[in-house]
């Protein structure tokens, strides 16, 4: 979960207020909706709520006497951590997330570390998300604190007039959620996914902004592509390279000259750019604490030794397949992630063929991922194993009598290195480890 970091671009936000920053009041906004562009019209209604430097937030909110103080939440300096969020205090000092603690500190002397609890920021995330699905069963998490809702269908419940039911609705979810969690987040509202994603940041904190599509192109086309959701640095120079600066560059460069140049993602580019992506939200399936598995570690030193960075892996597979097992869920997916000496961080993910719970299967697939220049040459920083697109074992295991018949070699795997989770839980991690484990 820690992935956050760095993620939510906390650093661009406020600029990107700057930016943008016309604030309305909330009547001057009802006023604007009833023009042409009223999502009375709109096919889709959805929305991006995006909480407000959540851990952070909610540091503050246990702790009131930390209430005005630039707060900052993440590892300690002198284990070279990283800067997992900030509060807006700290965000004037040129802290962001993602940043190196140690960096932070300089910039802000005065701030207040806090090492955080992700035990407790996801039960947090998960009251917010069961809040949000009082509004429709559409809620897809982005993120521990972030999701997408569809709420097409809820409109009719909040309509009179209709064109007013997209705010009305987002209203009382933020006044629930202010209620219920005493924490603020910021809602953005379109016709697709991206649009509402770039709404919501445009008014953060506590920001509610209803964009239409053609507001939408209005409003970035003169900006430079790097504003655009998704398109970081690395992007922004390959399009800056073909004289796309803007948006509107963007749009109007020809398509196929663009996958010639860009692959395939010059038709996601394309669409961002003119916001009409036609993605669905899906609705979850689990609670987002669960979402996703994983472990990582930073290195108190970096590391160019590969059987170093092997019994790091499989150490971290190993926790991470005890996880999914004592929840009772198998992953279809393993990601690896591996950060550089200098930095610079690779993820890569692979789809297995059966969805698992074993750790040997999980290891094999992360070591695999591991690229070339990290064996041995460029000196590693952090390692990091992933479970994802998880299942509920109990679905599967139903699903697979139907089809193929239990996997008899697959089960009895399953059946021993349950056996081990119940002698660790009660002797102590220590007491049982995989050969390699053992020095
Ligand atoms: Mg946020």
């Amino acid at each position: 979960m820690f992935e956050l970091a760095g993620h939510n671009g906390l650093g661009r936000n406020v600029v990107l207020n700057k930016m943008f920053f016309e604030h309305k009041s909330a009547k001057e906004m009802s006023d604007n909706i009833n023009s042409k562009t009223s999502p009375k019209n709109w096919d889709r209604v959805i929305m991006h709520v995006d909480m407000d430097a959540f851990f952070a937030a909610i540091e503050i909110r246990n702790d009131p006497s930390l209430k005005g103080k630039p707060v900052i939440v993440g590892g300690p300096a002198d284990k070279r951590g990283v800067v997992s969020a900030c509060s807006y205090e700290a965000r004037e000092f040129g802290v962001h997330s993602g940043m190196p603690m140690a960096r932070a500190q300089r910039l802000c002397p005065d701030g207040v570390i806090i090492g955080g609890s992700l035990e407790m920021y996801g039960h947090v995330s998960t009251q917010m998300i069961k809040i949000l699905l009082d509004y429709t069963p559409l809620v897809e998490p982005v993120s521990v604190d972030e999701a997408f809702l569809d709420v097409t269908g809820s409109m009719k419940i909040w309509s009179e007039p209709l064109s007013h039911a997209p705010l009305r609705l987002a209203r009382d979810l933020k006044k629930r959620i202010k209620e219920n969690l005493d924490l603020t987040c910021s809602v953005g509202v379109g016709q697709s996914r991206i649009i509402a994603k770039m709404a919501s940041k445009l008014e953060k904190p506590d920001g509610l902004t209803i964009l239409s599509r053609k507001r939408y192109r209005e409003l970035f086309a003169q900006k430079p592509v790097s504003v655009l959701w998704g398109v970081g640095e690395k992007t922004a120079h390959a399009l800056n390279r073909m004289k796309i600066i803007t948006v509107a560059d963007l749009i109007e460069f020809p398509a196929d000259q663009l996958i010639k140049r860009m692959g395939k993602s010059a038709i996601w580019l394309k669409t961002i750019a003119k916001g009409d992506d036609t993605g669905k939200v899906h609705a979850l399936d689990h609670l987002p604490d669960e979402k996703s598995i994983s472990h990582e570690t930073t290195f108190a030193k970096d590391s160019t030794d590969l059987e170093y960075l092997r019994t790091t892996l499989l150490a971290l597979s190993v926790k991470v397949a005890r996880r999914l097992r004592r929840s009772e869920f198998l992953a279809k997916t393993v990601s690896l992630k591996v950060r550089s000496d200098s930095f610079k961080t690779i993820t890569r993910d692979k789809t297995l063929s059966q969805p698992t719970d074993d750790q040997t299967i999980i290891f094999k697939t992360a070591f695999s991922l591991l690229p070339e220049e990290f064996r041995g040459k460029v000196p590693v920083r952090l390692l990091g194993v992933k479970a994802d697109s998880l299942v509920k074992r109990n679905d599967l295991t139903q699903l697979s009598l139907f089809t193929h018949g239990p996997d008899s070699h697959n089960q009895s795997m399953s059946k021993l290195n349950k056996t081990i989770d119940s002698i660790k839980e009660r002797f102590g991690d220590s007491s049982v480890k995989p050969g390699t484990l053992i020095r």
